[in-house]
């Protein structure tokens, strides 16, 4: 069974006071008990964050980590430390990562693999750019994404694998990627997924999309038969708009 998803990427936003206050408020919500939902903020507040969902179910997550197990890496963060601190879940991969700070395949794979060995779970991010969906190269992008950075993985750490469909030209710009674009994309993800391991991993990996996703898209976009929910950057900075979108499963 694929599971629902959805899970809120903060990126560089939110201090201490200001995820206390959404935490706060979060609490008072009542979370769809079919929807595994997710919270990342940044690695200062992880722990803050974990401390005060304990008994609740939103789990937090991390945005990124470092491929290595321990060392000389200034500024970085190791999977051990976020495991620590009570972070099971790591997004890797998000096209953020990938341009500003020159995060390529064989690093994301070295990284797959990091998390592994951390017996930790990752939500896999792919997603071309707006030159690669107009000259129609979006499905090989993908691809050459997915079997460069993932696809050496073994059958067996398939279960602690989601992958989120992030079209870069969607990120941010309020342009989000129309319904059957979404699931062109989702179930093209699918089938690469089965001729390379099985119909049956294909069949039960859950596949996010994310892309300018808010209360008022989400509803149709979940609708459809490969997505499985959503990547949700600016509008899971704010409850309500968080809760409206993980409201919309039908
Ligand atoms: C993201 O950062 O993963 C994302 C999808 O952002 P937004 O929802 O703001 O487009």
């Amino acid at each position: 069974m694929r599971k629902q998803i959805v899970a809120g990427n903060w990126k560089m936003n939110n201090d201490l006071a200001e995820t206390e206050m959404f935490l706060v408020d979060l609490k008072k919500q009542v979370i769809p008990e079919k929807v595994e939902v997710m919270i990342a903020p940044s690695f200062t507040n992880l722990n803050h964050a974990f401390k005060s969902l304990r008994e609740h179910p939103v789990e937090v997550i991390a945005q990124n980590m470092h491929q290595s197990q321990n060392g000389a890496f200034t500024g970085e963060v190791s999977a051990a430390m976020l495991k620590s601190v009570g972070v099971n879940t790591v997004i890797l991969g998000h096209s953020e990562r990938r341009e500003y700070f020159n995060e390529d395949n064989a690093t994301l794979a070295e990284k797959v693999n990091t998390a592994h060995d951390n017996e930790m779970r990752v939500i896999f991010c792919v997603g071309e750019s707006l030159e690669d969906r107009k000259n129609g190269n979006y499905f090989k992008f993908v691809e050459k994404q997915l079997s460069e950075g993932l696809f050496h993985v073994s059958e067996e750490t398939w279960k602690d694998i989601v992958i989120a469909y992030e079209p870069i030209w969607a990120i941010g710009t309020g342009e989000t990627a129309s319904p059957e674009q979404v699931q062109e994309m989702h179930q093209y993800i699918r089938k690469t997924i089965a001729e390379n391991y099985s119909q049956q991993i294909a069949q039960e990996v859950s596949i996010l999309y994310g892309g300018s996703v808010k209360p008022d898209n989400a509803k149709e976009i979940f609708g459809q038969p490969d997505v499985d929910g959503g990547l949700i950057g600016g509008a899971s900075l704010k409850v309500n708009s968080f809760m409206e979108i993980i409201n919309s499963f039908q």
